[in-house]
């Protein structure tokens, strides 16, 4: 794995053409924390990103794919100009995306999906794009509180029958599915010529 960039662009080239998975979520839901689990990094978490630096799509190149860091939603501070900026990319990556698998979506298991959540979903709804929602820092909750909650969110989303995947960063939970579930969706859809 190694770090391909940082680019504004979201319809940046990437060479050579890989198909691509891209995490996104509500601002402090975890992303950094989960990605740098998935990815076996140790301590290299980009911190939480700053309202000014919304506009970034961070690149990892893995053997057979791409993993992209989409940037947070949902700052408390972020002003209007910065929101436009950040819809119009997130828009224009997913609609537009060519080599885009699939899309993690990131969901805290403690909280009911926020307005910004909705919002978010009903983009991803609208586009298409195949999205695997994640539920964050399943070490929260014990196992029980856990699985009841996996299943609430599940429906508030109108996902298919089985709840979201849970995951914790802090012990590992669910992380080997994850990945599993990551290389099936590179597996399954490659870039478009
Ligand atoms: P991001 O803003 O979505 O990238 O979120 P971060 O990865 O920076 O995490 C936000 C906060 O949640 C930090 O204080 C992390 O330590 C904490 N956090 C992230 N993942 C977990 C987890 O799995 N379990 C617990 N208990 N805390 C977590």
């Amino acid at each position: 794995m190694e770090f391909a960039g940082s680019f504004p662009d979201p319809l940046v080239r990437l060479d050579p053409a890989l198909p691509e998975v891209a995490f996104v979520g509500r601002s402090n839901v975890g992303k950094s924390s989960l990605i740098n689990r998935v990815l076996g990094r140790k301590g290299l978490a980009r911190v939480s990103q700053t309202p000014g630096k919304t506009t970034l799509l961070n690149v990892y190149r893995l053997p057979a794919f791409y993993l992209v860091d989409l940037p947070g939603y949902g700052f408390a501070k972020a002003s209007k100009p910065e929101r436009a900026a950040y819809r119009l990319l997130l828009e224009r990556y997913l609609r537009e995306r060519q080599s885009l698998a699939g899309v993690v979506w990131l969901l805290d298991i403690r909280h009911e999906p926020s307005a910004d959540d909705a919002e978010f979903g009903e983009l991803l709804a609208a586009t298409g794009v195949p999205t695997l929602p994640v539920l964050t820092k399943g070490d929260k909750l014990a196992h029980g509180a856990r699985t009841k909650r996996a299943r609430e969110i599940g429906r508030a989303l109108g996902a298919g029958a089985e709840p979201p995947l849970v995951t914790s960063s802090s012990t590992g939970l669910g992380i080997a599915d994850l990945g599993a579930s990551i290389l099936a969706a590179v597996a399954g859809g490659g870039p478009t010529p």
